[in-house]
């Protein structure tokens, strides 16, 4: 479009000036703002979604429900100015509004909420613009955009999804399963006393399985929900009939084709597949305890499962007279028996809770890539996984800048790790998933198929 002739040639220059002068306005005026408010100086108001990191949740697509959205409030802040906090939503399309303080949840310095069905957002742009007031009518303002999808076809986790840690499997044919006759490399099974090698695998098992729904139901709500549990709803079994939302991942046997890898479960991505059976017979799928042993050499290997190996002056649990008793009576010891009894019991109970740990940390780990984690690519698209092309990081977290990152995160590329990691024993204590890790399990993000035409 063409300027009007008529228009003083100084016009341009007169605007630029006075745009300029506007914008020092707008920008002494925030400062100030900032410095004074509620007494306090360098304090911050901030809008935050799914508990994500600004850097990683740029570019997040959000459904219509379900998202975690979060106004974090400067620290120490008086109550009648927490209480005046106002929150409104506006679609861009239509130019509706919602108001929604009063829906928010308090906790610690954060105001959340849970998007409900009720809300009614559509798809499209949402602007997000939150404001404090102080006593001496100071405002202190943060927006924000965001971009609501449709599932473009139902979301990927869902409710009904099921994940079959199968133990049984017997890829040998001996009878047994193999995971029973894995325990011997770890000394904690014998070949003669096959059933206390059940003992010992039931109870590794259970242990696995509640370190696996921990992970995904992380006690330290890692999308800031404010809820006291938000767990993810899948459900992890021992046992359970096929089916076309049941995922089954068999635990045990060597990896023939991959020896030093004790995990291969397909990355499904998106989790289309929704059921796959990680069981192949010639064990190129699946998880392989047996090489744990990979981590023989580590201090922490050597202290939990020397009492049980020959070649480190142990004995193999199953050759002591007493090792039955002591195996089926768990936890603290009796007053009346003797001190190496009571020793020996408190091996067996923590080598048994240990390599449940580690192997719950990767069936945890495997597990998600078969829910389609981590998805290649930026947001929109991926998580911030690895692609194809990237060796270990392939469906693996890398940070915004595609470097591996800092901590250690469960979905972190497996070599890693460091056993104690994967005991839960390290830095972080045991490995969670990301916050966008987790927001994708609880179905809190869209991601667009970049393969449609
Ligand atoms: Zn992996």
């Amino acid at each position: 479009m063409s300027r009007p002739a008529s228009r003083s040639p100084l016009w341009g220059p007169t605007l630029a000036v006075l745009l300029g002068l506007i914008g020092g306005l707008v920008l002494v005026g925030i400062a100030l703002r900032n410095e004074r408010f509620a007494g306090a100086t360098g304090t911050g108001l901030a809008i935050r979604i799914n508990g994500v990191d600004e850097r990683m949740a740029r570019d997040v697509l959000l459904p219509t429900v379900g998202w975690v959205l979060q106004i974090a409030l400067p620290p120490d802040l008086p109550i009648a100015t927490r209480e005046s906090l106002v929150v409104t939503l506006r679609a861009e399309r239509t130019g509706a509004m919602i108001e929604i303080a009063d829906q928010l949840v308090s906790h610690d310095d954060f105001a959340t909420l849970v998007i409900p069905e009720s809300l009614g957002l559509y798809t499209g742009l949402l602007s997000i613009r939150a404001t404090l007031t102080d006593e001496e009518d100071h405002e202190l303002v943060a927006y924000r955009r965001v971009r609501i999808r449709s599932w473009l076809g139902g979301p990927p986790i869902g409710s009904r999804q099921i994940i079959h840690f199968d133990f049984t499997i017997d890829r040998d044919d001996d009878g047994r399963p193999d995971f029973e006759r894995d325990l011997e490399r770890f000394g904690l099974a014998t070949p003669e006393r096959p059933e206390l090698a059940r003992i010992v695998a039931e109870r590794i098992a259970e242990r696995a399985l509640a370190r696996v729904r921990r992970a995904y139901d992380a006690p330290d709500d890692p999308n800031r929900t404010g809820a006291a549990r938000d767990p993810v709803f899948i459900r992890f079994v021992l046992e359970a009939d096929p089916g076309p939302f049941v995922t089954r991942i068999c635990v045990g046997g060597g990896n023939i084709e991959n020896p030093d890898s004790v995990g291969n479960v397909r990355f499904d991505l998106r989790n289309q597949r929704k059921s796959s059976k990680e069981c192949e017979r010639e064990a190129t799928a699946g998880l392989f305890p047996a090489e744990l042993t990979i981590y023989r050499e580590s201090d922490l290997y050597a202290d939990v499962l020397g009492p049980f190996l020959t070649a480190r002056g142990g004995a193999t649990l199953g050759t002591r007279a007493a090792d039955e008793e002591r195996l089926s009576a768990r936890g603290a010891g009796s007053p009346g028996d003797s001190e190496s009894a009571n020793d020996r019991r408190a091996e067996i109970d923590r080598a048994i809770s240990f390599v449940g740990d580690v192997l719950g940390t990767v069936m945890a780990h495997e597990s998600a890539h078969a829910l389609g984690l981590v998805p290649p690519g930026r947001p929109g698209v991926g998580l911030f996984g690895g692609g194809e092309k990237d060796g270990d990081a392939y469906a693996h977290n890398v940070d915004a800048s595609g470097e591996r990152p800092t901590e250690a995160w469960l979905m972190n590329a497996g070599r890693s790790f460091i056993l104690e990691d994967l005991a839960g024993l390290g830095e972080v204590g045991e490995l969670r998933f990301r916050p966008l890790n987790y927001a994708y399990l609880k179905d809190r993000i869209v991601m667009i198929d970049d393969r449609r035409p």
